[in-house]
């Protein structure tokens, strides 16, 4: 989608500090970091959310979170600890509509979440 953010940086026609490509999905560092560690794990198949998610997208989301682990590791935040996020419509905070998975981590985080 050309007014789509996320898909125009798959598509490299905006910068981002890409850590992590595969077929299926792409992570790169949040512009605007909430933790020491914030990075952005996105499937390359444009859908706006978790409500669009459909049967034959069972294994791409699993993808993203393994996805997420590896970086996770990489990065030395997985024995410590790390949450994972996706925001679904304006009252969770989304704000680009195209699905993603939040992996923040490298401070304690807290509970519940704001
Ligand atoms: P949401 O609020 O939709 O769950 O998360 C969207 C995230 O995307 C925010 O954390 C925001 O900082 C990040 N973001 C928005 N635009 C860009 C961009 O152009 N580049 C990068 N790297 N991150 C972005
Ligand atoms: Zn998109």
């Amino acid at each position: 989608m050309t007014d789509c953010v996320f898909c125009r940086i798959i598509e490299k026609k905006i910068p981002a500090r890409i850590i992590y490509e595969d077929p299926d999905c792409i992570a790169f560092e949040d512009i605007s970091p909430q933790a020491p560690v914030h990075v952005l794990i996105i499937p390359r198949k444009h859908m706006a959310n978790t409500l669009e998610m459909g049967v034959e997208d069972d294994a791409l989301i699993g993808r993203l979170f393994r996805a997420a682990n590896k970086i996770a590791r990489d990065k030395g935040i997985a024995e410590r600890g790390f949450r994972m996020v996706m925001n679904t419509n304006p009252e969770a905070g989304q704000t680009v509509y195209h699905l993603h998975l939040h992996l923040l981590g490298g401070r304690r985080m807290h509970w519940p979440p704001g």
